[in-house]
């Protein structure tokens, strides 16, 4: 992608900030985030040429302005907490849902090219169905799973009613250098890795042999650029369809960090879901191929800018 001009919502946050980084050098780039989660040391540069920074916020910006002259939309802009979600429903309608149609809206009347939208595996919820299909039924189990669920069926509806191109990206577990270990909130991979780099016991809910489907969030990055410039609209899983334990995630960390300090086993918290895999043969239609098998690298790498902060 070259020359065009892009707004990134949540540009400043964890995975916004890596696309906003790899297409900084050939587009403009608008970045509109409030910094609730963000930070604008994600960004390789904030005062780089082709960077308009707007610390803003979705719920109260001018979208007009902001969508006006944009050839792509990547949204990521999101309370992206399940249990903040819960805990603060409306909240999460306000950002999730209620900001992104009027983005949509916005798009739609500026003649935005195509939108790229973020969404989450947390849509299927309860479905048990492995591998998960795209043409499963939602089953949401929070506020912040609906949220995604309902701004997919409100992409479908901007494209039919307004011709509004989009992918919905759903991923599954996206771990990599930036993202956040502070947060309460924050997820399996980044816990292992600051608690052993701090030499503290990492801690694992229930029995460990709960599954995930880790994607690394350079693949999440190609994904995005892949739906952006794919003539199809729809839902699209990204994940690396590969299940992996807790307990053996656990094993790979420690091993990789020369630590022998055992996991301490918390009660199960009872809104985990015990497995998540996803069906991907659908990525082929945005030409996108994860390597499954750099899995290991991956994690290197981010062990390594975790060194960095700790
Ligand atoms: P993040 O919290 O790092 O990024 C979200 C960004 O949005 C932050 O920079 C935050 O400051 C900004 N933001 C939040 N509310 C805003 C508002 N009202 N106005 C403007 N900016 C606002 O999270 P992330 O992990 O990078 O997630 C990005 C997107 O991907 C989210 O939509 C999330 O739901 C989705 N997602 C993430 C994962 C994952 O594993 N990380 C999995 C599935 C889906």
């Amino acid at each position: 992608m070259k020359n065009k001009n892009i707004l990134i919502t949540g540009g400043a946050g964890f995975i916004g900030s890596h696309i906003a980084n790899e297409l900084m050098e050939s587009n403009n780039i608008t970045i509109i985030d409030n910094l609730s989660t963000g930070n604008i040391k994600n960004l390789k540069s904030k005062d780089h040429d082709n960077l308009n920074f707007i610390e803003g916020d979705i719920c109260n910006f001018n979208l007009d302005d902001l969508t006006c002259d944009i050839d792509y939309i990547f949204h990521l802009a999101a309370m992206a907490s399940v249990p903040l979600s819960i805990e603060r429903p409306e909240e999460c309608n306000e950002i999730n849902l209620n900001a992104t149609v009027k983005l949509l809206k916005s798009a739609a009347d500026n003649d935005v090219e195509k939108i790229v939208f973020s969404s989450s595996s947390a849509v299927y919820g309860e479905n048990r169905n492995m591998p998960l299909k795209e043409t499963e039924p939602p089953m949401p189990k929070s506020p912040y799973a609906s949220s995604k669920a309902s701004c997919e069926l409100y992409l479908k509806s901007f494209y039919e009613s307004y011709g509004l191109k989009y992918t919905a990206l759903r991923y599954f577990n996206v771990f990599g250098p930036k993202q956040d270990k502070n947060s309460q909130y924050s997820s399996v991979i980044p816990n292992f890795i600051s608690a052993l780099l701090e030499g503290k016991q990492a801690e694992i809910y229930g029995d460990g042999e709960q599954t995930r489907d880790f994607v690394y969030v350079g693949d999440i990055v190609k994904a995005n650029i892949a739906a952006s410039e794919a003539d199809y609209n729809g839902i699209i899983n990204v994940a690396s369809g590969k299940k992996l334990s807790v307990n053996r995630l656990y094993e790979i960390v420690k091993d990789t960090l020369g630590s022998d300090l055992e996991p301490k086993y918390l009660p199960e918290r009872p809104r985990d879901i015990k497995h998540s895999l996803a069906d991907i043969s659908n990525m082929e239609k945005i030409n996108l191929k994860i390597d499954s098998d750099n899995f290991e690298s991956q994690l290197i790498e981010t062990i390594n800018w975790f060194k960095t902060i700790l």
